[in-house]
């Protein structure tokens, strides 16, 4: 084949020539990139809280308004470890213009977000939310609310549970309190008179205790099974019980810790496309949102919704400066005491409860046997069984709950089940048919149920899933924040408000 003598044109390429006038890196940017957005925000809000952390003296410091847009930047565009923040400020021309081309390292940026950011943070979001508000972005008429729970930064096997250290406590004080019988029996005269309370026992008293076993026992010659347990227990048990205090102290309440972050709990969570579960350390974040815009985040240390709802809704006022007219939430926040805190804060419950779409079913409709589906009579307080006979009130009970809410639940009992021909369908009891039954509780479910059942509720409905849940979708898996990288709940509370400031500029910005 003939070769075509066709010259070919390069464009001038020599990056080592010197400009005479250097650019300016703002000229790099597209006029309606988010970076502008973080930058115009950041000026707008007031920094005291952050300034009043600096102590003053000794070498100059960053500027915290620049260090603050540098870090809420970074939480937009997936960099999240402040060694990736340093490598993106020498290397990106967004973060460049937003630094002013300076360029603090990775421990001075770990430190700024630790330090200075822990209080402040919460204070930035609120001014973002009212700066929301004040554009007319978001309304205070409705919210909707969930919980995702995300890896705390922590081994998978650091785990203390609490019920092995109440089993290993009183394995300790068996083990001591057999120690002291043996050592009264072969040295009764040497052995201190009072024997110690050993129901009680804290290290140091383990250690006295087993002083007093050896100092009885110097001399004497015992069975070496036991030489070998006192000198272990003088060697390993006042460390363990210390340790044992050290983590009942840090639990709480909880069931669990984990030993590398003692605030992160262990927790089942659902991390592939199968929903298949695993148990980590992890902190339960909760959120409310309106058009994917969070107006409102709690952290806390329980896996369940249902106890996080009273602190959610106080922080939430705090915020807006007023409670939200409804809340919108799923079945995990059905209970009697949250439906009575909404009613005494004045918002509307679209809440479901565990079986509103069971309910809503022909078996449960057509089931006469179901308490829901008998009869009641407001006059003489009784309920009328299948078979139309009275149950009558026997008595009333109260119960607390684990937030200490007073529950109060009333008994009815049928008169004459024997020779009934729907005893076999209607219960098992050997007696006659007694039903327990949470009056306050029907009637916060009645409400709740019209309200999920009207229009308005029916929209709601449809639209909670896409509100909250996708926007948890997008900071999981589209921004890739599947794990806390500080420690601590104070830290990790600084991470997710960050989390919230940045999925607000992001959703002002798209
Ligand atoms: S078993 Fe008792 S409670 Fe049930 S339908 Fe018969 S009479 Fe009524």
């Amino acid at each position: 084949m003939q070769k075509r003598n066709i010259k070919v044109v390069f464009k001038d390429y020599n990056h080592k020539q010197n400009l005479l006038f250097p650019p300016n890196i703002g000229d790099l940017i597209d006029a309606n990139h988010p970076v502008r957005l973080v930058d115009k925000i950041i000026d707008r809000i007031d920094i005291t809280s952050v300034l009043e952390t600096y102590k003053g003296g000794g070498t100059s410091s960053y500027h915290p308004r620049m260090m603050l847009k540098v870090i809420v930047y970074s939480y937009l565009t997936n960099v999240y470890s402040s060694r990736k923040i340093e490598q993106a400020l020498q290397q990106n021309v967004h973060f460049m213009w937003l630094s002013g081309m300076t360029f603090p390292d990775h421990n001075t940026i770990s430190r700024f977000r630790s330090e200075k950011l822990n209080g402040p943070v919460r204070e930035i979001f609120e001014q973002i939310v009212k700066l929301l508000i004040d554009q007319g972005l978001v309304s205070l008429k409705e919210v909707f609310l969930d919980g995702t729970k995300i890896e705390a930064n922590a081994n998978r096997y650091s785990f203390v549970w609490g019920k092995n250290l109440v089993r290993n406590t009183q394995s300790i004080k068996r083990q001591l309190e057999e120690l002291w019988n043996y050592a009264q029996k072969v040295a009764s005269q040497e052995m201190e008179k009072n024997e110690p309370d050993f129901k009680e026992i804290s290290p140091d008293k383990v250690e006295q205790v087993i002083n007093s076993i050896d100092k009885a026992l110097k001399n004497k010659e015992i069975d070496p099974k036991i030489k070998r347990k006192i000198s272990n227990a003088r060697k390993n048990w006042p460390g363990k019980m210390q340790r044992y205090d050290h983590f009942r102290k840090k639990m709480g309440s909880r069931n669990s810790l984990s030993k590398t972050d003692t605030d992160a709990t262990f927790m089942r969570l659902k991390e592939d496309h199968m929903n298949n579960s695993q148990l980590k350390a992890a902190y339960n974040w909760q959120i409310s949102t309106q058009n994917q815009f969070i107006l409102g985040y709690t952290l806390h240390q329980n896996p369940g919704d249902t106890t996080t709802l009273s602190e959610h809704i106080k922080e939430l006022k705090k915020t807006l400066g007023k409670n939200p007219d409804n809340i919108v939430a799923d079945a995990g926040y059905g209970s009697e005491e949250n439906y009575q805190l909404l009613e005494d804060n004045d918002i509307n419950a679209y809440v479901k409860y565990n079986y509103f779409h069971t309910e809503q079913s022909k078996k449960w409709v057509d089931n006469p046997f179901r308490i829901e589906n008998m009869h009641y009579n407001h006059d003489k307080d009784c309920y009328y069984c299948p078979m139309g006979q009275q149950m009558g009130f026997i008595k009333e009970g109260k119960s607390k709950t684990d937030n200490g809410y007073e529950q109060t639940i009333r008994t009815y009992r049928a008169q004459n089940c024997r020779g009934c021909p729907l005893r076999g369908s209607c219960h098992k009891s050997k007696g006659n048919r007694q039903i327990e039954v949470n009056p306050n509780l029907i009637r916060l479910r009645n409400k709740a149920r019209e309200k999920l059942l009207s229009e308005q509720g029916l929209a709601y409905r449809s639209q909670r899933p896409v509100d909250v849940e996708g926007t948890f979708g997008n900071i999981k898996h589209n921004h890739g924040f599947r794990r806390f990288l500080l420690r601590g709940m104070d830290k990790v509370a600084i991470e997710a408000g960050l989390l919230a400031i940045a999925q607000n500029i992001r959703k002002m910005a798209g």
